[in-house]
């Protein structure tokens, strides 16, 4: 199951293209707080994923709706595809 993809880009812009085919399924992530150690579901638009040059600036980042706190995680290769799948805005911190 685990595919390495050292660029992350095309397997990012696959992932984009079935959300915008199929964008009446709403989609609720399972999260949780290292803060106040809450756990919650998130929706698509509560999320953001940032994806950097490489996995280890890739990460995804969400504000816990308990404790305010704004959390930061790092997203693999899978994250990212279920996220972009899930509708999550994207952002891409590196340029070509
Ligand atoms: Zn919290």
């Amino acid at each position: 199951m685990s595919e390495s993809v050292a660029s992350g880009g095309p397997g990012i812009s696959v992932a984009s293209a079935f959300a915008g085919m199929r964008s009446v399924t709403p989609v609720r992530f399972r999260a949780g707080c290292p803060d106040c150690r809450g756990a919650f579901e998130l929706t698509a638009s509560a999320l953001r994923l940032a994806i950097g040059a490489s996995s280890s600036t890739t990460f995804y980042s969400f504000t816990c709706p308990d404790c305010g706190a704004a959390v930061r995680k790092p997203a693999g290769e899978r994250i990212v595809e279920l996220l972009t799948g899930g509708g999550v805005r994207t952002l891409r911190l590196h340029t070509p």
